[in-house]
């Protein structure tokens, strides 16, 4: 049954319902590796979706993958939702970024994965190495497969709807740094933790930091030289955005002025913004 999912040499993709930023509805639970393999960001709270893993499971065995970990790509809770309860099932430990195990005091994590760290091996002996790629949250790590040039990316881009950093736990010059050092490993293929894997992978990622960088430009453009409210910036920043999907849009303008701010472009006393140049 295993077969079914397969995307790429070594590589599974299992949708199961999780919930998520809308549109968004599922998480994508990828089995990773083959002679070492681990499972990536168990968040489905269900049990009918812990019984389609445990079967999937059971099947690794009979293709000669060894499932030794349930790995976090972060902490959120659409990724990591389920590593308590799977942990318990499968007898799995966790795996997690320092920096996601600080952010889940709760859980128990039982490695914390460096960058470059490999994490996983295919058949041939190819490793998986996780790389530390900050920003949609602090302690984020995707996987990169040099061998077939893909990278299962996580947060970082989204085959289904957006990638929000939110200012509370993100932060946005970190996420366009992570976005330009994944387009450095020139990969063909991005397997997002939502949607679709995408197959341009470099075009995409760099729409998505030209598509940060038009919006902070437009942030900027719209700040004046007085102090101002964030939200009066929302119709000059976002006006392009639908009305609905604006409390969101208001928490990613904020990680934009954060950005600004660090860049000495903007400053910031209370909740209230002004440009500086
Ligand atoms: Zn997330």
């Amino acid at each position: 049954m295993l077969e079914a999912f397969c995307e790429s040499a070594g590589l599974w993709r299992v949708p199961l319902p999780t919930p998520t930023l809308p549109p968004a509805t599922m998480t994508n639970h990828y089995f990773v590796g083959e002679r070492q393999a681990v499972l990536v960001d168990p968040s489905a709270p269900a049990q009918s979706s812990h019984d389609k893993l445990a079967a999937l499971l059971a099947d690794t065995q009979n293709h000669g993958i060894a499932v030794q970990a349930l790995f976090l790509t972060h902490h959120h809770r659409d990724h990591s939702g389920a590593a308590a309860d799977l942990r318990a099932r499968f007898g799995l430990p966790v795996w997690a970024h320092a920096r996601t195990a600080e952010l889940l005091p709760d859980l128990a994590i039982d490695r914390r994965i460096e960058d470059q760290d490999i994490v996983a091996e295919n058949a041939d002996g190819s490793p998986w190495r996780a790389v530390h790629t900050p920003g949609h949250a602090p302690g984020h790590l995707v996987l990169w497969h040099a061998r077939t040039s893909v990278i299962v990316a996580g947060d970082m881009v989204a085959g289904e709807g957006t990638i929000l950093v939110d200012p509370s736990d993100g932060n946005m010059g970190d996420y366009l740094a992570s976005l330009e050092a994944m387009a450095h490993l020139q990969p063909h293929t991005l397997a997002p933790a939502h949607g679709q894997v995408l197959h341009e992978a470099l075009a995409v990622l760099t729409h998505y930091r030209l598509h940060r960088l038009a919006r902070e430009k437009k942030v900027l453009d719209a700040l004046p030289r007085t102090w101002t409210d964030a939200d009066v910036l929302l119709p000059a920043a976002y006006g392009d955005v639908s009305r609905m999907a604006w409390p969101i849009a208001l928490r990613s303008m904020q990680s934009h002025l954060m950005h600004l701010a660090e860049l000495g472009h903007a400053e910031r006393k209370g909740a209230q913004w002004r440009r500086l140049n």
